[in-house]
């Protein structure tokens, strides 16, 4: 009797362990997954452009006779597609080296106040060039302990998109707001908006929302990840809110110095 129930302490013990070390592997095991997932997401995403080149280069070279304005529009489709594929591969090396906790951040006491009105009117000219109208309106002075270089890129994220996906004539704002513990910034268009359901999944690696709207507004899903991971590494929030065809509100909060 009592070396069965010792084996059978044993057996439970052993089957205790599996279980509690397999829980524990748990999240290695779903980082692992999604590390995977990340992988063949970027290599089929690097695809695409490739495609479009090796085709453009090869009916360069079946067709010796014809003149480059002959087979301007490829040229220009590869060149765009080198362009998107740049772009890819940069914010490619951000999440990953993100992810590896390899990017250094310096934080350092900012005005954060100049840095908005500083890409407020280096987005300006270009809004122009849509007819799109766009106004900031600034607290003065907001200083915050942070990667200048980083914010100036979440900046950049997110007005880029606003001014992407907003119609001509429409308008564009910027807000930076100084709060009791924190800095708050907006960037509201009236734009395309985005659909309820899709609102949540605009931080996801790749989201690009529906195919439609996807071709006719080029991009590669990831500035948004790359936004929310420099707000965080922070100590930041940022949140979407959007109507579909009404417009999109980005809003940021970062905590004030000190
Ligand atoms: P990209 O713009 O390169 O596709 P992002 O990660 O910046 O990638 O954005 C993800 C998706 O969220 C976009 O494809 C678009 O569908 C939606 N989105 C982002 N910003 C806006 C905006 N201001 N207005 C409407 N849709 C937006």
């Amino acid at each position: 009797v009592i070396i069965v129930s010792g084996a059978v302490c044993a057996l439970l013990a052993v089957g205790a362990g599996i279980y509690l070390a397999s829980r524990a592997l748990r999240p290695i095991q779903q980082a692992w997954n999604k590390q995977q997932e990340f992988v063949a997401d970027a290599s089929h995403e690097l695809r695409t452009p490739l495609t479009v080149m090796k085709t453009s280069l090869e009916r360069l070279f079946r067709h010796p006779d014809h003149t480059i304005e002959q087979e301007s529009e490829g040229i220009s489709d590869a060149i765009d597609e080198a362009n998107r594929m740049n772009k890819l591969v940069s914010q490619l090396l951000t999440l990953a080296r993100s992810d590896s906790n390899e990017l250094e951040i310096l934080r350092q006491p900012m005005r954060i106040d100049t840095l908005v009105e500083r890409m407020a009117d280096r987005f300006r000219e270009l809004a122009m060039l849509k007819e799109i109208e766009l106004e900031s309106t600034v607290d003065s002075p907001v200083e915050i302990l942070a990667d200048e270089e980083r914010l100036q890129q979440l900046l950049v994220i997110l007005l880029d998109n606003a001014l992407k996906y907003t119609q001509e004539g429409g308008r564009v704002q910027i807000s930076c707001r100084k709060m009791a513990n924190h800095v708050q910034i907006e960037v509201t268009d009236n734009g395309i908006g985005i659909s309820a359901e899709d609102v949540p999944r605009v931080f996801d690696r790749f989201f690009r929302g529906d195919k439609m709207r996807a071709r006719t507004h080029p991009g590669t899903g990831l500035g948004l990840s790359i936004a929310k991971w420099i707000v965080e590494v922070h100590g930041g929030k940022i949140r979407a809110e959007s109507e579909l065809g009404q417009g999109t509100t980005m809003s940021v909060r970062l905590p004030l110095r000190g």
